[in-house]
């Protein structure tokens, strides 16, 4: 079994994202991303901060805006940075304040500064096949895919979860790809067999180590998008102690999506910049 190590990933990923960092630097351009935390929430304060990181080390300038969980001020706040031609790129943290949706507040963010695919019309123009920025941890799965050389077109994918910001972009990606894609979620029935029949499982369904030797035909790419707390520490969706001897490959958790989902943001932040 290959391990995909999302780590190695993204130091090479962030080599390109310096010198395109350093050529914007030359036109006196420096990229800047703005990131909102809607509410005092600890888990999304813990990944702004990795994000933060992987800002400095890179050369991205990120400004975070800590809001009180007032809507007023967080579209207030949104609507400014949308405005603001020293901003390249924008996300917007989860949890929202009560009465704001991801889609009411995605869709003030413009398209060019839409860096992690937040606003309606970027998974529109996603499924279009028009250019648009996807969301991070989706444009990572099929990153690692890429990288890893796993051949796409004719591969029988199978992705578990259809949220917007995984699942269902994921989906579009692969699709775009030629792969044969089913999407399985809460009401699939016989989810081992469906996912079994595929040569690449994506499991994004925030469900601790859900996915087992069952769910996996032998040789199977899988894809572990989870990041679930429990007692033992962070853990995928997929139990990889059971998964890794039928397996042909498999990304690890931590050190698998995350890492290359951080730095796709960091590289969509330049890239918004011009880079
Ligand atoms: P989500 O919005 O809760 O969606 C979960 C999906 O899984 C839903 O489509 C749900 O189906 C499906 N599901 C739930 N139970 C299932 C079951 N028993 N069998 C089959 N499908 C089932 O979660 P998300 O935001 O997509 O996140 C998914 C996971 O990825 C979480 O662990 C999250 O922490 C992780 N994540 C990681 C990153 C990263 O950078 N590594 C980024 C984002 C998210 P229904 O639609 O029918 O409810």
């Amino acid at each position: 079994m290959r391990l995909l190590d999302g780590r190695s990933m993204a130091a090479d990923i962030g080599r390109s994202v310096v010198d395109d960092v350093e050529r914007l630097a030359a036109t006196g351009v420096t990229p800047t991303l703005a990131v909102v935390l809607p509410t005092a929430d600890e888990a999304a304060r813990s990944y702004v901060r990795v994000i933060e990181r992987g800002a400095a080390k890179v050369g991205v300038a990120c400004a975070v805006h800590e809001l009180t969980g007032d809507p007023d001020e967080l579209t207030a706040t949104v609507d400014r940075l949308a405005a603001d031609p020293a901003v390249h790129g924008m996300i917007v943290q989860t949890p929202l304040p009560d009465g704001l949706t991801a889609a009411d507040v995605g869709a003030r963010i413009p398209v060019g500064k839409d860096v992690d695919g937040m606003n309606p019309l970027s998974l529109g123009r996603l499924a279009l096949g028009l250019p648009a920025f996807a969301p991070a941890t989706a444009a990572a799965v099929l990153e690692i895919l890429n990288r890893a050389a796993v051949p796409l077109a004719g591969a029988r994918a199978c992705v578990i979860g259809r949220s917007s910001v995984v699942g269902k972009p994921a989906a579009l990606l692969l699709l775009a790809e030629d792969a044969t894609v089913t999407v399985c979620h809460s009401r699939t029935k016989d989810l081992a067999t469906v996912a079994h029949d595929a040569d690449i499982v994506v499991a994004a369904v925030g469900r601790p180590k859900m996915v087992g030797a069952g769910h996996v035909r032998p040789g199977a790419v899988v894809i572990d998008v989870g990041t679930n707390w429990t007692d033992a520490g962070l853990v995928g969706d997929v139990d990889a102690d059971a998964v890794a001897p039928v397996a042909g490959a498999l990304t690890p958790v931590p050190g698998g999506v995350g890492p290359v989902t951080t730095m796709l943001l960091l590289r969509n932040t330049v890239r918004a910049a011009g880079g």
